[in-house]
């Protein structure tokens, strides 16, 4: 069900909050035993907040704009009261004592919390495989991964067991698994959602976004969540357009750049390739005018990636020292120990190396030969972009080199993993906005996702362009079956 469908049906007396609710913690009880897209699962809050909906329903007030939405949130935004893990046994018992800005806006609108989704351990991977507690599925295959880090948020709406979730994404991780998953997800500008009461992994390069099965949806969710936030220094003081309001405008005389070194990539599936041309050439059937642009930095982005995210992991994660919070080692004779002892058993291998990896980059003498260099060279990145944007309206681009990948597959080799990230990771260096929609399915049933990037702020016309694309593909009216689908 979609939101505007909900809000017809609530208001017309055909369903209540309660049964909306009831329906979808029946579909997790039905689903969660293959996929496992959640780590907890807030029913009883959840009914209460339906039956508060209810009765307003019931006096004649009127509802807030999402009243009743039964959402998902990524485990690594703060929940009052609600265990926030990061799928780390070092925050296994954190309960936060404050409410993340993001998730405070959708309790104000009327969404209703379901639950927290699993994650990659600290938001660190690419397959939602190195969470502390278990893996998440993949429901269009439970035999492949549901892509990373927000993997539990893409299941979780791909299977209809929510109608929107919340994910972050640092390098790429609303959009991959939003297209492992078939679902639509919206990685914001820097700075246009608040990251307070996110639990913090490259702080420059981390947003909250979200993820929903259509572009209005996610234009409903993204309108709520954004906007300035005093909490967060690094939040643009701007007004939120209404990105509902310009969805159906036309992408007649759209210049559509496809970023030629993603279409050059060696690893680039010739299935994946060939769906998003044909999603590019139904725009330009549109109206649009596609072009071929540059930007010769592109594949530099996962080597300068790999050294600013882990390095401000680093600082970041130094702060769970088995004191203040977080899992303590016992028996150690001295605090030394403890604190080596908390963060060797609290930490999983995934998140060690990147503290290990981000410690020496910046470490005395190999600051300026790595972690500045990097810096740099993201600077080159943004101005690739920039020089592009002068020429484009709108960058497309594959989300991901292939469809969704075995459980397992790149488990003992993490370079191969860091490289799912290659097509994402870009805008993330350069703060732009960029989303990841359906366009498409391989041989073996699994979906295919078309990134779209556009400049600074401007949401509006990447959920447009999306939006328009979305009504006249109708990629999800001729999707393949899939058990766990819908
Ligand atoms: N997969 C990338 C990483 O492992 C991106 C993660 C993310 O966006 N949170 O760092």
């Amino acid at each position: 069900m979609f939101i505007a469908e909900l809000r017809q049906q609530l208001k017309g007396g055909e369903i209540s909050a309660r049964e909306l609710i009831e329906h979808y913690l029946g579909r997790i009880e039905s689903v969660e035993n293959t996929l496992h897209a959640y780590l907890e699962v807030t029913a009883e809050r959840a009914l209460a907040e339906a039956d508060l909906i209810d009765q307003m329903r019931a006096e004649g007030k009127p509802l807030p704009p999402l009243a009743g939405v039964p959402i998902a949130v990524k485990d690594n935004l703060c929940t009052q009261g609600i265990r926030t893990s990061c799928s780390s046994k070092m925050l296994e018992k954190f309960v936060p004592p404050y409410e993340s800005t993001v998730t405070k806006r959708l309790w104000e609108a009327g969404a209703v919390l379901l639950g927290k989704t699993n994650l990659d351990e600290f938001a660190m991977g690419s397959s939602t495989e190195t969470s502390a507690f278990g893996a998440t599925s993949n429901p269009w295959d439970p035999s492949r991964v549901p892509g990373g880090s927000s993997g539990g948020s893409a299941a979780a709406v791909a299977a209809g067991e929510c109608i929107a979730a919340l994910g972050s994404d640092t390098g790429g991780s609303i959009r991959q698994p939003a297209s492992f998953c078939g679902v639509v997800g919206v990685k914001p500008t820097y700075g246009r959602v608040s990251r307070w009461g996110l639990v913090a992994f490259a702080s420059s390069l981390d947003q909250v976004g979200p993820f929903a099965t259509n572009v209005a949806d996610a234009a409903e969710i993204l309108k709520v969540i954004s906007g300035h936030d005093p909490l967060d220094s690094t939040s643009i003081n701007a007004s939120v357009p209404d990105y509902c309001s310009s969805l159906s405008n036309s992408v007649q005389g759209l210049r559509i750049g496809l970023i030629k070194e993603c279409f050059e990539q060696k690893g680039l599936s010739s299935e994946v390739k060939t769906s998003v041309m044909t999603a590019a050439n139904l725009l330009q059937s549109l109206g649009a005018e596609l072009l071929e642009v540059s930007c010769p930095r592109f594949n530099d982005g996962i080597a300068t990636y790999y050294v600013i995210a882990p390095s401000e992991a680093s600082a970041n994660l130094a702060r769970y020292d088995g004191v203040k919070y977080g899992y303590r080692s016992e028996g150690a004779n001295n605090l030394a120990e403890m604190t080596s002892r908390s963060r060797a058993e609290g930490f999983g291998s995934e998140v060690q190396r990147r503290i290990l990896i981000g410690t020496y980059a910046l470490s005395a003498g190999y600051g300026e030969a790595y972690y500045k260099k990097a810096q740099q060279v993201r600077t080159l990145i943004r101005r690739d972009f920039e020089k592009a944007f002068d020429s484009v309206d709108i960058l497309l681009t594959p989300t991901s080199p292939t469809t969704a990948f075995s459980a397992g597959k790149h488990a003992n080799d993490p370079l191969s993993m860091y490289l799912a990230d290659l097509l994402t990771i870009p805008a993330n260096l350069a703060g732009l906005p960029a989303l990841s929609l359906p366009c498409g399915f391989d041989g073996s049933g699994l979906p295919i996702g078309v990134q779209l990037i556009s400049n600074v702020l401007e949401e509006s016309r990447l959920l447009n362009v999306a939006h328009q694309y979305e009504q006249a593909a109708e990629v999800m009216a001729n999707r393949p079956k899939a058990n766990l689908v819908p």
